[in-house]
């Protein structure tokens, strides 16, 4: 499914710098470990895991139910702070910074396509658009001209001023890959992705989790996740262009 391929570039609002590239890795975990304690004992549910992700990569996570590729996922969005071990996210270490610079950094940064991250039912497509705009320096008539610019590419002009239960299924998904994509984040992180997330993201660095070996092949890297251990690495050969 090819919905996201027709996308092309959006202009560069003067002053944002989202596009550049940083110069380390986005992503650098080291001896993560998070456990729940359960009756049983002590349940680990990722262990020792250690992973650079450097910028313009597109990584894959899969792995059987279970195996904690949501967890790990949450835990690079800074959506959980309930775990032992080092992140550094561009250079900032997380885990040594306190709840609101981790919020900070997930809104400035991180740009989500998760299927829990429901539009906002009370805003138009248009004003969900803007939120992610709306934690950045942009000015009105900045971030204006960027949403129009967003209609314009995901081909959804006519439904800008819709309510997300005016909309399909499918419109919904991509008004939420709009929204996840729109203020040009340093990193993209995608649950379960209905459409592959190639092509016009080629330089922004993305983790998916996604059972499906064709989206995967979309990828540059897949890692294997079970019962919380990395038990594999793969390069797919391709590379973005
Ligand atoms: P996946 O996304 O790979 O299917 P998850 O990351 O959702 O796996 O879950 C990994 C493991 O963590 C599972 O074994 C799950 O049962 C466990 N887990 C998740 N949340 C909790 C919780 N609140 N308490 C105890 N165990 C949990």
């Amino acid at each position: 499914m090819s919905w996201f391929s027709p996308v092309r570039p959006a202009a560069q609002p003067a002053g944002v710098a989202a596009d550049d590239l940083p110069a380390g890795p986005v992503i650098s975990l080291r001896d993560i470990e998070k456990s729940y304690k359960l009756a049983a004992g002590q349940t680990y549910v990722l262990r020792r895991i250690g992973l650079d992700i450097q910028p313009g990569e597109f990584v894959t996570i899969m792995g059987p139910s279970g195996a904690g590729k949501s967890t790990l996922l949450a835990l690079l969005g800074m959506l959980d702070a309930d775990w032992a071990g080092e992140y550094h996210f561009l250079g900032h270490p997380v885990h040594r910074l306190a709840h609101k610079d981790r919020i900070a950094i997930n809104k400035r940064y991180i740009g989500f396509v998760f299927q829990q991250y429901h539009l906002l039912d009370d805003l138009t497509v248009a004003e969900n658009l803007d939120v992610p705009l709306s934690y950045r320096d942009y000015r009105k008539s900045e971030r204006a001209a960027i949403v129009a610019d967003a209609l314009d590419r995901f081909q959804m002009v006519g439904k800008k001023d819709l309510y997300p239960r005016q909309l399909s299924g499918g419109q919904q998904q991509l008004v939420g890959v709009a929204r996840a994509v729109i203020a040009k984040p340093q990193l993209i992180l995608a649950d379960e992705p209905t459409g592959n997330l190639h092509s016009s993201q080629a330089r922004t660095t993305i983790v998916q989790v996604t059972h499906s070996e064709e989206n995967a092949a979309y990828g540059d890297r897949i890692i294997d996740l079970k019962d919380g251990w990395m038990v594999g690495e793969r390069a797919t050969g391709r590379r973005r262009a």
